[in-house]
């Protein structure tokens, strides 16, 4: 309960160009609050690559279209001169998560998105803040900052949206050529056939035939493939209590992530 409001207020943090993926984070939001914030803002701070920042797709009016038909309430849009000063510092140490998979590609990333989702938090003070499963890795990273600052706001999960063919929704597909696309779907296909073939006993295994799938793929380079403990991110051993398989891939000039629970189902 938001003290100044006396209402709930369920918030949607993005970066635009909203697909379906972000409109069923917003859905998830209205159902359990008085009041739907969405955010758009394209954080620099979370970038490592300016030519990436460059070309992050920015289209606010269609943006705008899409919220109003999802019922969002606010919409916060803020220039990035209302959100930092000059050369501000932000270090929160949060252990190896930050260091791993998605970590160990692009440093300093995840210092990046706690910095933003702070100061969002701050500014807007929810109950609840909705995340996606996509971006499964920044759930944990938000998590554990939320968890080491005390901060009062509660946090949800909700499922990967996907395109028929089974893309997982990203606001970075605009980037993919029809032929790229065809090629991304090798990240869905090897995840789907993992969480069909897993088994406790060959996670190894499972986890190289994976990645010689994607590799395989044209046009397609894997960064990482793995099966990680679902609670640290750890390789996934018989007592982890949930498992996910991680993945990051380069198709044509595109940078794609994907993963898939593997168990509990
Ligand atoms: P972004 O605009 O990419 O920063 O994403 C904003 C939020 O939407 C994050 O919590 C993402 O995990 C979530 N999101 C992005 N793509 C999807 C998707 N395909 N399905 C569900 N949530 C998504």
């Amino acid at each position: 309960m938001n003290t100044l409001t006396g209402k709930t207020i369920g918030f949607v943090p993005t970066m635009g160009a909203l697909h379906n993926g972000h409109l069923s984070l917003i859905e998830s939001a209205a159902q359990g609050n008085n009041i739907v914030v969405c955010s758009i803002f394209v954080n620099p701070t979370q970038f490592n690559d300016p030519k990436d920042l460059e070309n992050y797709p920015r289209p606010i009016e269609a943006d705008i279209v899409k919220l109003e038909q999802a019922n969002c309430d606010v919409l916060f849009n803020p220039p990035v001169n209302e959100i930092y000063d000059d050369n501000e510092h932000w270090h929160l140490d949060i252990g190896p998560l930050e260091h791993l998979l998605e970590g160990e590609f692009r440093p300093g990333h995840y210092q990046g998105v706690m910095q933003v989702v702070y100061k969002l938090i701050d500014i807007v003070k929810p109950t609840t803040l909705y995340l996606g499963q996509k971006d499964y890795q920044q759930y944990m990273v938000v998590g554990k900052m939320i968890e080491k600052m005390h901060l009062p706001v509660q946090l949800v999960m909700c499922p990967i949206e996907r395109e028929p063919d089974g893309l997982a929704m990203s606001s970075r597909n605009i980037h993919l050529s029809a032929e790229d696309h065809r090629h991304a779907l090798v990240l869905s296909r090897s995840l789907t056939w993992l969480k069909q073939s897993f088994d406790f006993n060959s996670i190894a295994q499972l986890r190289q035939k994976a990645f010689d799938i994607i590799a395989a793929e044209p046009g397609v380079k894997p960064e990482y493939l793995e099966i990680v403990d679902g609670e640290t991110l750890l390789p996934a051993n018989n007592s982890s209590n949930s498992v996910v398989a991680l993945t990051a891939a380069r198709v044509g000039k595109t940078r794609l992530i994907d993963n898939v629970l593997l168990s509990p189902l």
